[in-house]
């Protein structure tokens, strides 16, 4: 029998802090129940005392998902962790997170604690935690510069307070896989009761080494790993989840751990958490790039033609390749239409926003005639479905374009309902449309990056354009699909524009 790999994913919290991925509570419902049923074991849903948008969106998971842990993660103070208990009360079982820094340059110039106050503090704080659950888990922020005896102290102090899960995160992405499992193998030896808890490592990609530093510290003694979809998250990124679970499963000759997930819910899922932050996914990407199973060589076509484990150490379907159905058509009725979205964990509040919805699907229908879920999630996120923040609403476009001719744009949108009508030129039909808008906006925001990607493939596929866009310090991202990609990159100015204008300042905790 092997011991279970406990899989812990961070997505909608460390994921969320990469600039511009921030998600509102209905995307993040829906990235948990995918989540969910890939079965994943434990999901950090946020971290409730950022914002009341935090709280509520850890709270609606909490009372959504019934397979897997909900956790919320905590400061080591009071407030923090009276607001995650709170949060994940609904939960079926809900787990409190709580850190603090244990490295001498955080103690000192962050905390302005001394090592005894530190100690001190993380046992009050899981002292506050078990009155809300049993489940409770401690991190040491830095943990990969911190000392090694104050780690075996501190933990030693939590372990006898309560905690269950130690986690030792390498927050700055400094470790390196030896060294690293040796500090894990350390901590086991030498922390009194260290076998009553479960380890676990949570690392950061600044080195490209988080999968490897995960990996070596599963074989060290760790049973929990914290990783994301895609690998998002702070930077450079987190471990990535897809990259854990199949080398773990591909390598079972090796490692000594199993996990539960249901790996061909896979794709799907780093689908949809790169289709909901704006993140593309790199096409050399392992496991979720479009080349991760595309074979070009003649050679290795040849091998794999003959036999496929001459060059695949995994089958592209045991990770959800080719799982995407052709689901809808144009023909598809309203019900039909209703309960895919069901399925798929999409919850359309209003039934004048499901006609609109089913409206817009049919449209979407006559101009590609079959519809895959990632249109209806795309779909799922079109401002007018899900009008969460709504300042700017695109009415009509048209644009001129023509070899040797200046490019124009001419947009009508409503701004605070009011209609208004604007007409740019630009050097090409997305830069005519984005000055049409700004005509109208004057934004005084700054482009960092623009995007298209098609949803799926064939020419009639959607584009899915991602706008980034920059004001005073804070990033947005903004997405917008349409078969036409010069009304999906205005769609997309607009919803990023709308994220700006909604406001929400948050605190963004490092662990
Ligand atoms: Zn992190």
């Amino acid at each position: 029998m092997k011991d279970a790999l406990i899989i812990f994913d961070t997505t909608l919290r460390d994921g969320e802090q990469s600039p511009g991925a921030s998600m509102t509570r209905d995307e993040k419902l829906r990235i948990a129940r995918q989540l969910e049923r890939m079965r994943v074991d434990v999901i950090e849903a946020g971290f409730a005392a950022a914002s009341n948008g935090d709280f509520e969106a850890v709270r609606t998971i909490a009372e959504a998902i019934k397979e897997s842990t909900v956790c919320s993660l905590a400061r080591a103070n009071e407030n923090d962790i009276r607001r995650s208990g709170e949060a994940i009360r609904p939960a079926a079982r809900g787990r409190i997170h709580t850190f603090i820094a244990t490295s001498p340059i955080h103690m000192e110039k962050k905390l302005r604690m001394t090592p005894d106050q530190v100690v001190e503090q993380a046992v009050k704080a899981i002292g506050w935690a078990r009155e809300y659950t049993d489940d409770v888990e401690f991190s040491a922020e830095d943990a990969g510069r911190s000392d090694i005896d104050f780690l075996v102290r501190i933990f030693d102090a939590v372990i006898k307070a309560g905690a269950k899960t130690i986690n030792v995160p390498d927050t700055v992405g400094y470790n390196v896989p030896e060294q690293y499992a040796a500090t894990i193998r350390t901590l086991i030896e030498r922390v009194p009761n260290s076998d009553k808890v479960i380890w676990s490592v949570h690392c950061h990609n600044d080195l490209g080494l988080a999968v490897s530093n995960s990996l070596a510290a599963v074989m060290a003694g760790a049973r929990q790993v914290e990783c994301t979809i895609n690998g998002l998250g702070e930077r450079a990124g987190n471990a990535s989840l897809e990259e854990i679970v199949m080398a773990v499963r591909t390598r079972a000759d090796v490692f000594p751990v199993e996990s539960r997930i249901d790996t061909t819910q896979i794709v799907p899922a780093s689908r949809l958490v790169s289709q909901i932050t704006g993140y593309p996914v790199q096409p050399n990407k392992a496991i979720v790039g479009a080349n991760a199973f595309a074979h070009e060589s003649g050679i290795h076509q040849d091998g794999v033609l003959k036999h496929r484990e001459t060059y695949e150490i995994m089958r592209a379907e045991d990770v959800g390749w080719g799982a995407n159905k052709l689901v809808l058509g144009k023909h598809s009725g309203r019900n039909a239409f209703r309960a895919r979205l069901l399925e798929l964990g999409i919850e359309i509040g209003s039934e004048e926003q499901l006609n609109l919805a089913f409206a817009r699907f049919k449209e979407l229908a006559d101009k590609k005639h079959e519809i895959f879920d990632q249109d209806l999630h795309a779909l799922a996120s079109d401002e007018a479905i899900t009008p969460e923040f709504e300042h700017y609403r695109l009415v009509s476009t048209r644009f001129h374009s023509e070899t040797g001719e200046t490019p124009l744009a001419e947009i009508t949108l409503t701004a605070g309902g009011r209609e208004t009508h604007s007409k740019s030129s630009g050097s090409g039909p997305v830069d005519a449309a984005f000055k049409a808008i700004e005509s109208v906006a004057a934004s005084g925001t700054e482009l960092l990056l623009y995007s298209v990607n098609a949803i799926t493939t064939g020419t009639d596929a959607q584009g899915e354009v991602t706008v980034r866009l920059a004001r005073d310090g804070r990033i947005v991202n903004g997405q917008g699909s349409d078969t036409d990609i010069i009304v999906a990159s205005a769609k997309a100015y607009l919803n990023a524009l709308n994220k700006l204008h909604a406001g929400s300042e948050k605190l963004n905790p490092q662990v």
